[in-house]
């Protein structure tokens, strides 16, 4: 199923904005809304706006709001305009339910969670979707409960009792609900807090938000809210639900199934261009462009293509789109990425001419700056092949020409060329074949049977050491 391709009819000037609650690590899925919002603003000329959403205070933190920013300044996503913190902001939600208590908009409800639970209860035995019930609703000739002492009250938005909900949602189409579907939703908390729906509504009117582009999760809260913005007399927004992002199990992204904050794979060595690239890619389409620039995406990203239906998770692809970007990474960028791997693996810097000269001898065959660490670092730190590959590779027969290859090593001019001299020397003199005795070598020194072209990978180690690993195995195997 293919998403709208009709390129939005855009008035007046674009403003986008993401709205991360700080209750944890920055989510693949809200980094792909924020490309999308980014991306849509960029491409409009238009502004892009962040906003911290902590009103729940309970999961909210600051370690959170920290991450949240520095993954957003990594992936290169920058805005216009924020952070703006919806709990500095209260203020202003109170001024807001002021008046519409006031006007007879929103009304104060005084029912305690144990009566709602039992009212809630009583519906679903009856087989019917729990809704308020609008005990606390004031009507004309309705006569309210006496005011209960010592119940701090909540405020409820007076929901249109009729009439449906209808909006055209830029990725699903035009989507109805009707107001018998919907309930009084409570605006503000008894604690004085106000609620998701209502914040996110006085935050997007005050902030002149002209399309809101969030997870697809948030599609039942949007009825409400659109109610909200018209009780409000505030301009709607366009709506684009993008649908969730689904891992290999089919069940929607999962901190259980693998890694999901973007933390996670800066720390793993991947690059911000390519995360971009191939979030892009999940749920919007370019024709069969798979590999783009962010300027690229930003000339294309006009609200068309983006797709209805969930996308798929695929951990290969990504490390495709890695890769791609990983080759084509200048050196000294390529040089910085692995320093700070090898740094996570207590490895000190080496120096940048050899670290180029190595970089460009695996680069090849790795998808992340973690895997070229992790082939780098045999040159740091001791190797403990398996022993498997010990018994299959360092048979008795090639251990004398072990001994003799170190000794030979010793005057060898400390080259490739030198030392693939010296290499075919040892051949010689115990009658061994090159695919005998080069993979004992490598299992050897360097932890493992398949390397790059021998003389090359020996030429990056100090003398010393090659020599030492090639000594420290006996004569015969135990
Ligand atoms: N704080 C909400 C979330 O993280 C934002 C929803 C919205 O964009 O309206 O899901």
């Amino acid at each position: 199923m293919i998403g709208s391709s009709h390129v939005p009819a855009v008035q007046g000037r674009v403003r986008t904005r993401i709205a991360p609650s700080p209750t944890g690590f920055l989510h693949l899925g809200t980094a792909r809304t924020a490309l999308f919002s980014w991306a849509f603003a960029r491409h409009y000329g238009g502004s892009f706006v962040l906003r911290i959403e902590d009103t729940d205070v309970a999961r909210s933190n600051e370690e959170s709001v920290a991450q949240i920013l520095e993954s957003m300044r990594w992936l290169g996503l920058d805005h216009d305009e924020g952070p703006i913190y919806q709990m500095q902001r209260l203020d202003r939600y109170r001024e807001v339910t002021d008046r519409m208590l006031a006007e007879g908009k929103a009304y104060h409800c005084y029912a305690t969670p144990e009566e709602l639970e039992a009212m809630r209860e009583a519906q679903r035995a009856r087989g019917e979707k729990p809704l308020y019930d609008g005990r606390w609703r004031p009507e004309p000739g309705k006569t309210l409960p006496p005011v209960p002492e010592g119940v701090a009250p909540a405020i409820r938005f007076r929901n249109p009792a009729d009439g449906v909900v209808t909006w055209d949602d830029l990725v699903k189409g035009p989507i109805s609900i009707s107001n018998h579907e919907i309930d009084d939703l409570v605006i503000v908390r008894a604690d004085g807090v106000p609620t998701y729906n209502f914040a996110v509504v006085v935050d997007d009117w005050d902030m002149r938000i002209s399309h809101v582009f969030r997870g697809d999760e948030h599609v039942n809260n949007t009825p409400w809210q659109i109610n909200l913005f018209h009780s409000l007399g505030a301009p709607l927004p366009v709506f684009a639900h993008v649908p969730v992002i689904l891992g290999d199990d089919g069940q929607k992204l999962s901190k259980r199934k693998g890694a999901v904050s973007v933390t996670a794979y800066e720390e793993e060595g991947f690059l911000p261009e390519a995360i971009l690239n191939y979030l892009a890619r999940l749920g919007w389409s370019h024709g069969d462009e798979e590999l783009f620039s962010r300027e690229q995406m930003v000339a294309w990203f006009d609200g068309s293509h983006l797709a209805k239906h969930p996308a798929q998770w695929d951990a290969a692809k990504l490390a495709w789109v890695n890769a791609h970007y990983l080759k084509a990474l200048p050196d000294d960028a390529l040089s910085l990425l692995v320093k700070a791997q090898l740094a996570r693996r207590g490895i000190a810097a080496p120096d940048d001419e050899w670290l180029g000269r190595a970089c460009a001898l695996f680069k090849d065959r790795c998808n992340t700056g973690s895997e070229l660490a992790g082939w780098l670092a045999m040159f740091f730190t001791p190797v403990s092949p398996s022993m498997e590959d010990m018994r299959q590779h360092v048979a008795d027969a090639v251990r004398p020409a072990l001994t003799t290859l170190a000794g030979k090593l010793e005057g060898a001019e400390w080259t490739a060329p030198g030392i693939a001299a010296a290499v075919k020397e040892t051949l010689v003199a115990h009658g061994l074949k090159m695919g005998q005795f080069a993979p004992a070598v490598r299992v050897v020194v360097c932890g493992r049977a398949q390397t790059p072209s021998l003389d090359v990978v020996l030429a990056l180690f100090p003398r010393r050491a090659v020599r030492e690993r090639l000594m420290a195995v006996g004569p015969a195997s135990l």
